[in-house]
């Protein structure tokens, strides 16, 4: 059997970005994607985190094929009958070095596939991985057709599913309960009304968040990023709310109605869909990472259960990215030392010192606190109902600010169940 250094499983950005720091230190490396191409088969909302990971690999982020850097952040609660908007703005975002950048997959990925190849790392496409080849415990290489690899690591970067790790019985398949589903689709639109329609300077971009009705209540939200000539437009949903759900809203529905809310058509009038994509993402938090590794491999990115839905934004493309690099520089010290046996516990250390786990750890409650319906009916309404007071004139003597946002307060915020959601607060 042909036998190369390393072995990557998936080329998504974690299997990339690994890929990347392996070639680049001369080690012999073969990825393996089943896509077209990297990025045909890869899903996001848009959003890359690059102030976590700039320095993991500084010379990349210079030319890579960002669409806009994020300089306006936009949260809209959708109650019923009415919409509360918070446009956020501030200097230090609209200045270099950008925190964070919106991106589309296919030119993204596309792109760091090409910069692996030119370190001399082997990109192979349109090919699918069967099988994890087993010695005992220990993996020694894939199995990919008629082809059969080994290697001295196997890094499995096969995304969400992790039908391969889970085949070779290196971990349990994920429970869909803890997972929800994403569905977006890209509507071209010209830069100008893309920069008129989020008050955006030309080249800079917005990040615009939904929460409320356009899951019409259930766990999720609605996403808008914009890009250089498009917006990435979609909703991501929980699977257990929309499967429990007893009016069994069908998802296409939801994204129509959602384009057809009169705070949303405004938005996106005119644009062209030129892309639709669907996809899982876990929501399981820090309870859904597996071992990150044994003998003979290493789980990076999605396939390790690193996502998170914060609420005010939704993570994965960091942690992809910053579990290659890690994954790689373990190796890279493993064979160095002519000790392989030390990568595995190597690359949990650095992925557990670092921010990566560190995050989950912080939002480790996260899933139970945004199980919790109210978040997503009772609040968007509430906030709604009291911006409702405040503005409605009519032909009576008005109430003064204090009484019309007092009533309001009082009724839907000053209650024992919402001081008990407050608390709840501080362990997210
Ligand atoms: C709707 C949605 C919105 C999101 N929004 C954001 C966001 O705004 N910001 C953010 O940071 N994250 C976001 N995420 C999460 C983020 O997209 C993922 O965490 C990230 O793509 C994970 O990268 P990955 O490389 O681990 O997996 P993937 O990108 O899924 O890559 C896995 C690759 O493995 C390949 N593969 C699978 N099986 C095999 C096999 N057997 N053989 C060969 N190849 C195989 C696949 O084709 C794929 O290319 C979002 C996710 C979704 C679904």
């Amino acid at each position: 059997m042909e036998k190369v250094d390393v072995i990557v499983v998936g080329g998504g950005l974690a299997g990339l970005s690994a890929a990347y720091g392996l070639a680049a230190e001369g080690l012999e490396v073969i990825l393996i994607e089943r896509g077209d191409y990297s990025g045909a088969k890869n899903v996001t909302g848009g959003r890359l985190y690059v102030s976590p990971i700039r320095n993991m690999y500084p010379e990349l982020w210079e030319d890579a094929p960002f669409e806009r850097p994020v300089t306006r952040e936009f949260i809209t609660l959708m109650g019923e009958g009415n919409s509360t908007t918070i446009e956020f703005a501030a200097d230090k975002f609209a200045a270099q070095p950008y925190q964070s950048y919106t991106v589309l997959r296919a030119t993204f990925d596309l792109w760091l596939s090409e910069q692996v190849m030119e370190k001399g790392g082997m990109v192979i496409v349109k090919q699918r991985v069967d099988d994890l080849i087993k010695e005992g415990d220990k993996v020694i290489g894939i199995r990919a057709g008629e082809d059969e690899i080994g290697a001295d690591i196997t890094i499995i970067a096969e995304g969400v599913l992790g039908l391969v790790a889970n085949k070779a019985g290196l971990r349990e398949l994920p429970s869909w309960k803890d997972h929800a589903v994403g569905f977006k689709e890209t509507l071209e639109l010209p830069k100008e009304v893309i920069d008129n329609r989020w008050h955006l300077a030309p080249d800079e971009g917005a990040a615009h968040l939904f929460m409320g009705g356009v899951t019409k209540g259930m766990l999720g939200g609605g996403f808008l990023y914009t890009n250089k000539e498009s917006i990435s437009l979609g909703i991501v949903l929980g699977m257990k709310d929309a499967k429990e759900r007893v009016d069994k809203i069908d998802i296409y529905t939801l994204l129509d109605d959602f384009k057809a809310n009169p705070t949303i058509a405004p938005l996106v009038a005119d644009g062209e869909l030129v892309e639709y994509s669907a996809h899982v993402i876990s929501e399981a938090g820090l309870s859904g990472i597996p071992q990150l590794w044994g003998d003979g491999y290493l789980m990076t990115g999605d396939a390790a259960g690193l996502a998170l839905n914060q609420l005010y934004t939704v993570r994965g493309m960091d942690f992809a990215v910053a579990s290659g690099y890690y994954a790689a520089q373990a190796i890279i010290e493993g064979k160095k030392q002519n000790d392989l046996d030390a990568v595995g516990p190597a690359y949990e250390k650095m992925m557990k010192e670092s921010w990566v786990l560190k995050d989950f750890e912080t939002a480790k409650n996260i899933l139970h606190f945004i199980e919790n319906p109210r978040i997503f009916s009772h609040y968007p309404n509430a906030v709604g109902r009291l911006f409702d007071r405040v503005f409605t004139l009519n032909d009576q003597p008005t109430d003064s600010i204090y009484t019309k946002v007092m009533s309001s307060v009082k009724k839907d915020f000053m209650n024992v169940t919402t001081a008990k959601e407050l608390l709840g607060m501080r362990k997210i």
